[in-house]
């Protein structure tokens, strides 16, 4: 807490920032009080506690999740906000692991370290069989192990060379990196069309790979999980995407959520120093033998409304009631470790955003709502869901009532490092009230509002349907190179006083969309708004 300037400091600071007779419930007093209560009273750490260890992980419809969803609902109940609530949508079923081990047998034994991919079946029971290396790129070569992977353990990738831990694990914006992060990318031709031929060939091969080893009843198939050497690229900012080994482990999908899907082989990520010791050795001729117990569990969607839950709560409004300011983050979570900074952190900075804003009785003109997605992780279901029901329904082209109420949106996604800014999304009409807005967290690091678009996150569907929608600009900290999607995203990674830093800002950031004489200025409708990703 020593970091932070005291709230008398602070009021000197920024007194000459805003104008002296400032909109009715924006006086600076109203503003030091939200400060105040938000970084010396923080429960956000509490918050991310009970969300990463005690309801974790909370991937989308497990029994964690739901919990999660209950424990939020009762906390704003009890802080006194009004019209908590569970909104429903179908997700498919939910995935959890109950066990996992593997070992080396032979030629001697090790301790593997790893992890079952999403949505894989189990096996059955501890299989204890030879190592297979098959090598195929297309369905001949498949065909040539016909007969003989019965019961086999299959690993079908080469060794992935590994770094050495040299580079930046730690991504702090320089220079360089905010520069990057305030001027708007002029787009290379051909960027963003979707996966490229080979990448759509690619995966129909996987699919027949994964028919081939189902019919032929191959036992287990083992991976070892990609790097950013390997998957460059898919980040909005150049030097963001960095991913390090070191027994670091991020899985990718070994199944589907939809119970009606094709069967796939039971499926682990290994640490690739592991997976390389056991290609080396087969490649050189020397047998290897495992045991292998992977032992999932599939969650049924029994609800008729759905299993994804979105968890909803409000702090009332006054003489603007019927407009709306929301605050979101996702709650859900990769199975694998607590999702400790993706997103127990965002989840956490919200509800303390409204905790402050309740505690200190004050009563905002606009209505301030809370929402905490599912299946984000999905594809920002739980975030499109919502605007789908409430805003605009892109499948009909249908806006709605609600649509003309929103004031704005704001977005926590990004990990446990402290907010900067704001993406300012191309809206330059919110731009210079949002910087605006930021003077009054100046002190706590709030830098700058860039004109930048970024994606991946729940506030997409606002700005696809012409909703003015921010994800706030975050310190990146260990979230690309060790935490995010990881077995690794633990509250041991929790940055105690840049999350305090993230309910102060996001609490004045809604306490001042809520007050401010108008709603945020929006960009135009866009012409077929919410297709797409
Ligand atoms: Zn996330």
């Amino acid at each position: 807490m020593k970091r932070f300037l005291p709230v008398a400091l602070f009021v000197v600071l920024v007194a000459a920032t805003l104008s002296a007779q400032a909109p009715q419930g924006l006086d600076l007093a109203t503003i030091g009080r939200i400060r105040t209560e938000a970084i010396q009273r923080s429960q956000a750490v509490d918050h991310v506690w009970w969300l990463s260890e005690v309801h974790a992980p909370r991937a989308t419809g497990t029994p964690a999740f739901q919990q999660a969803s209950e424990w939020a609902m009762k906390r704003f109940t009890e802080w006194g906000l009004q019209n908590a609530h569970q909104e429903r949508f179908p997700f498919g079923q939910g995935w959890t692991i109950e066990r996992f081990s593997a070992h080396m047998v032979a030629p001697h034994a090790q301790v593997l370290v790893g992890q079952p991919r999403w949505n894989s079946p189990s096996t059955t029971g501890a299989v204890l069989s030879e190592v297979v290396h098959v090598k195929a790129t297309s369905d001949a070569e498949l065909a040539k192990y016909k007969g003989q992977l019965r019961g086999k353990i299959v690993v079908m990738q080469p060794v992935r060379a590994v770094r050495m831990l040299d580079g930046r694990i730690i991504l702090r914006m320089g220079e360089k990196e905010w520069d990057e992060a305030m001027h708007t990318p002029i787009a290379a031709a051909g960027a963003g069309g979707g996966p490229s031929a080979a990448q759509r060939a690619a995966q129909v091969f996987q699919e027949s790979v994964q028919q081939f080893l189902v019919s032929e009843g191959a036992a287990a198939l083992l991976e070892r999980g990609s790097n950013s050497d390997e998957t460059p690229g898919g980040s909005d900012l150049s030097w963001m995407q960095q991913r390090v080994d070191g027994g670091t482990i991020f899985p990718t999908n070994g199944g589907a959520r939809d119970p009606k899907a094709p069967a796939q082989v039971p499926s682990a990520t290994l640490a690739v120093e592991h997976y390389n010791r056991i290609v080396r050795l087969i490649e050189r001729g020397q047998p290897v033998r495992m045991e292998v117990n992977i032992q999932t569990k599939f969650h049924p969607e029994t609800d008729p409304a759905g299993n994804a839950i979105n968890t909803i709560a409000e702090i009332p409004g006054t003489d603007l009631a019927n407009e709306v300011v929301m605050l979101g983050a996702h709650l859900d979570s990769y199975p694998y470790a607590g999702g400790a900074t993706d997103n127990a952190t965002g989840s956490a900075a919200m509800m303390e955003a409204v905790r402050v804003i309740q505690a200190l009785g004050l009563r905002p003109r606009r209505t301030i709502r809370v929402a905490l997605w599912a299946a984000e992780e999905q594809g920002l279901l739980g975030s499109r869901a919502y605007v789908q029901r409430h805003f605009y329904d892109a499948a009909t082209g249908t806006v709605k009532p609600e649509h003309r109420n929103l004031a704005a949106y704001f977005n926590l996604d990004n990990g446990t490092g402290r907010i900067l800014g704001v993406w300012g999304q191309g809206n330059l009409g919110a731009i210079t009230l949002l910087e605006q807005w930021g003077d009054a967290v100046k002190d706590l690091g709030f830098k700058a509002v860039s004109p930048r678009s970024v994606t991946s996150t729940d506030h997409v569907p606002f700005d696809q349907a012409g909703l003015p929608g921010f994800q706030f600009i975050q310190e990146r900290l260990e979230y690309q190179s060790r935490t995010h999607h990881s077995s690794m995203d633990t509250f041991d990674h929790v940055q105690r006083e840049d999350l305090t830093q993230q309910g102060a800002v996001a609490a004045v950031f809604a306490w001042y969309a809520a007050n401010w004489p108008e709603k945020l200025p929006r960009k135009a409708m866009p012409a077929r708004a919410g297709t797409g990703q």
